[in-house]
């Protein structure tokens, strides 16, 4: 288990992150989500033990963070730090022996990820030749090869194509299914939505907002109601409680402040002719956190 207790941290002056805690259990995929600058890779840096935190305690399966314990940590940092003249076969060797992984062992599994991920025939490659996409597929082999109890993701997702996107969820869920734990941030809302069950929600390094993605989803008041009727916009606005209605493709929207306005929204559809379609949808993680982080994000 991952264990983030109260941490906070400070670079001289300037609060990074504030009084931050979360767990991670086995098997668990956990999102920290925030604007730039709100603090999500100061924390990761801090459980890598790249950092010390000012305040607070992490730790890793009961044991407080320190450099032996990162052989039990994979992760692909946001600077996307490989080597570039190195090939990729002695750029994997060079990391995974400092994991603690004897060379016939890395070679064997580096040829099974490099099968994996389409990408054999760049085995004797220098990375500067490859392709952006192709230098991120190596480093996240070089994050995973020693099979880590713990994976810190920053931005897994950037820059890839959607075919590469699924690839490396598909072995991200692979690593969840045997029990290690996912740590990982995403801009890309409908990534986190996809697969992630826990998350943290950081503004200035402040938590404002923290749960499993169910309970968030349940709990956030705001629902859209999405309709295919004929039926005059400007009557569902009238309705008390509708905060938004507007023409969608085929459909009407209509946003409302609670559940509890649903009812009056059927009522007033019912009478329109041609009612085809009347769902209720919880708001959407990208339009949660909008309404969390504030017009920041819209910058
Ligand atoms: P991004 O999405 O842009 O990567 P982030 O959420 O990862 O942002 P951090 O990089 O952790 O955010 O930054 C949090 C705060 O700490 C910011 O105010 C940033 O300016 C500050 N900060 C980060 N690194 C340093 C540093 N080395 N020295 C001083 N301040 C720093």
């Amino acid at each position: 288990m991952l264990k983030v207790e109260n941490v906070t941290k400070y670079y001289d002056d300037n609060l990074a992150v504030d009084n931050l805690s979360f767990t991670i259990n086995p098997g668990e995929i956990f999102g920290l989500l925030g604007v730039n600058g709100a603090g999500k890779t100061t924390t990761f840096r801090m459980i890598m033990n790249l950092l010390t935190p000012t305040e607070g305690k992490i730790s890793l399966n009961n044991q407080e963070i320190d450099y032996k314990l990162t052989e039990k940590i994979g992760f692909l940092t946001e600077e996307r730090s490989l080597l570039t003249k190195l090939t990729v076969k002695e750029q994997v060797i060079y990391y995974a022996t400092l994991k603690g992984m004897a060379e016939e062992n890395i070679l064997e599994k580096l040829d099974y990820w490099l099968a994996r991920f389409g990408v054999s025939e760049y085995k004797d490659r220098k990375i500067k030749e490859l392709s952006k996409g192709n230098q991120q597929k190596i480093q996240f082999i070089t994050a995973i090869i020693h099979e880590p109890d713990l994976l810190v993701l920053d931005e897994p997702f950037t820059g890839l194509d959607p075919i590469n996107v699924e690839l490396f969820m598909n072995v991200i869920r692979e690593f969840k299914e045997k029990g290690k734990m996912i740590l990982f941030s995403s801009h890309r809302m409908e990534h986190v939505e996809l697969f992630c069950e826990k998350l943290v929600i950081l503004k200035k390094g402040k938590t404002v907002l923290s749960g499993s993605l169910k309970e968030i989803k349940q709990n956030y008041q705001k629902k859209t109601i999405r309709i295919n009727a004929d039926v005059d916009i400007n009557d569902l606005k009238k309705i008390k409680g509708v905060t938004e209605a507007f023409k969608e493709n085929l459909d009407i929207i209509v946003k409302i402040a609670n559940k509890e306005y649903i009812e009056d929204v059927f009522k007033v559809v019912k009478k329109s002719s041609n009612v085809t379609k009347f769902v209720v949808e919880d708001a959407s993680l990208n339009e949660i956190f909008l309404n969390t982080v504030g017009e920041e994000y819209e910058k």
